[in-house]
């Protein structure tokens, strides 16, 4: 029996529409067993997939919809701002919009700090995304470091660093604790916000790392360790940048203008128009002025 991609993928939808999964499964699974680029993909849609290559495919296709393994964690990477990075049960999976929180940032840094070298901090890096990517993009400018609580974590971490060709230097350790004594412009953070008591899908419950998720009684703990200790290790002239919970911003506001309160806050909606970011900016009153 000869089996086309195009046939591959029609069987592959079947089995994930029938399980109620989401249907961009099937693409990124073919793409990755097929070992194909998605523009030779296309043309070589109706051509034989070599059977083995077929097995390995519909086999990871019913762990996906049987043992609820997410894709991801099946290939064993995600692509984050266009950069490839390992995943695996002791990291949470990088999320799109996080890919907004890092164009943030970098937007933030050219209007408050362009061209100079400045130190940022990723709080709670996990696969190291945010610090790995920022570095990508701004490696001469901006020196990273990033903490995590979880040293199997920072191990993925490391490597999504070293693939990556990016240098940060890695702190195991809670929250701001291994940041004793250091001191930096930008702190960025996507701690875990997901309160204690809320349901959570089961494709992300039984496979992502819980202390990546849970966020305390209302999901705010983090951000509240975070906001009453950051002035100990922020400079006079700094950023804090968070992602949050769609539904959090405006007590998250509230607690950063309880301990910064002459600060500019704001947040920002994601692309699904969901309050995701709040940004505080400290000490630059002089430039806030000057733009009124
Ligand atoms: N955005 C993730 C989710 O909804 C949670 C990430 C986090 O807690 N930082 O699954």
């Amino acid at each position: 029996m000869t089996i086309t991609y195009r046939k591959a993928l029609d069987e592959a939808n079947k089995i994930i529409r029938k399980s109620g999964k989401e249907s961009s499964a099937a693409k990124l699974l073919l793409l990755h067993f097929s070992r194909l680029e998605p523009n030779e993909l296309y043309l070589k849609y109706e051509n034989t997939m070599p059977s083995s290559d077929y097995e390995a495919f519909i086999e990871a296709v019913l762990a996906h919809t049987q043992k609820n393994i997410p894709v991801q964690h099946l290939i064993g990477y995600v692509y984050f701002y266009g950069y490839k990075f390992i995943v695996n049960e002791d990291v949470l999976i990088p999320r799109f919009e996080t890919e907004e929180l890092v164009a943030n940032v970098l937007m933030l840094y050219d209007e408050y700090f362009a061209g100079k070298k400045i130190d940022l901090v990723d709080i709670g890096t996990g696969s190291g995304c945010l610090a790995i990517t920022i570095k990508k993009e701004e490696p001469e400018n901006i020196v990273a470091v990033a903490t995590d609580i979880s040293s199997d974590a920072l191990k993925t971490a490391e490597l999504n660093a070293r693939n990556l060709e990016a240098d940060i230097e890695f702190l195991t350790g809670d929250m701001l604790e291994p940041l004793n004594g250091r001191k930096f412009d930008i702190i960025v953070s996507n701690p875990p916000y997901i309160p204690e008591s809320e349901i959570v899908d089961s494709i992300i419950y039984d496979n992502e790392p819980h202390v990546a998720l849970f966020g305390g009684e209302d999901g705010l703990r983090f951000y509240r360790e975070i906001l009453f200790k950051a002035h100990i290790i922020l400079k006079d002239k700094a950023i804090i940048a968070f992602e949050h919970g769609y539904d959090k911003a405006e007590e998250l506001r509230s607690i950063a203008k309880h301990h910064f309160p002459n600060a500019l806050i704001y947040t920002l909606k994601d692309m699904q128009e969901k309050d995701r970011m709040t940004f505080v900016i400290v000490g630059f009153q002089d430039k806030l002025e000057e733009s009124d």
